[in-house]
């Protein structure tokens, strides 16, 4: 029998179209009994017609974002196509004490700064099956103008050469694979070295 296992805080970073959204919805829907948990960052963006505010993200003002940060409540932020987006600190800090998942939905480089933070976390980056599919999915969104699609495919494009700095790298072509790999990868963790409970090592070997 294992002692309760140490929390686990999975970082899930993919270019726009890549599909993590979808991803990770279908991962806490599922495992939702289990009390596995979203990070849910505060943004500046203003809601899109389908969010609610405290599900996809806290949607602050400008002013609220900047006084949370002078507060130190994140633990990283970035701005992304213009807007402010900051990650709490307390949800993870909490789930490492008290254990148990907690998944993010960020963008690469706010991704790379939380690893530095939390070694610990695993880092997985989503990938499309190809750059047409990405294209198609970034089109089929429908919820930019041409200019912004541009931007986002171009920035996207950049963003996948970064593959090579994750752990984990997934290709997101058949959603429910895709969401059995990343299940994969978290019930693996307790065995990462990094994620063990010296605990009950230190009862083994004594
Ligand atoms: P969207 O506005 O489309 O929801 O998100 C734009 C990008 O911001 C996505 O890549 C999303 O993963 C990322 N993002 C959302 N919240 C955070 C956050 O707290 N920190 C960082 N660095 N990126 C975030």
């Amino acid at each position: 029998m294992r002692l309760r296992e140490k929390g686990k805080i999975i970082i899930i970073s993919s270019p726009s179209g890549g599909g993590k959204s979808s991803i990770c919805r279908e991962l806490l829907a599922k495992h939702k009994k289990d009390g596995w948990r979203f990070s849910i960052s505060h943004t500046t963006r203003p809601p899109r017609a389908n969010e609610k505010d405290g599900r996809e993200y806290f949607f602050v003002s400008g002013s609220e974002f900047a006084n949370m940060q002078k507060r130190g409540e994140f633990a990283e932020s970035c701005i992304v196509h213009k807007y402010r987006y900051g990650t709490p600190r307390r949800p993870l800090d909490e789930t490492l004490r008290k254990g148990g998942v907690i998944i993010l939905d960020i963008d690469v480089k706010g991704a790379f700064k939380l690893k530095r933070m939390y070694s610990e976390a695993a880092l997985a980056f989503i990938l499309p099956p190809s750059r047409h599919e990405l294209k198609r999915r970034l089109k089929q969104r429908g919820t930019e103008d041409d200019k912004q699609l541009q931007i986002r495919l171009t920035r996207a494009l950049d963003e996948m050469r970064l593959y090579k700095r994750f752990e984990y790298v997934i290709i997101n072509e058949v959603l429910d694979i895709a969401v059995r790999e990343v299940e994969m990868i978290i019930e693996s963790l307790h065995c990462r070295r990094k994620n063990l409970n010296e605990e009950q090592i230190a009862r083994i070997i004594g």
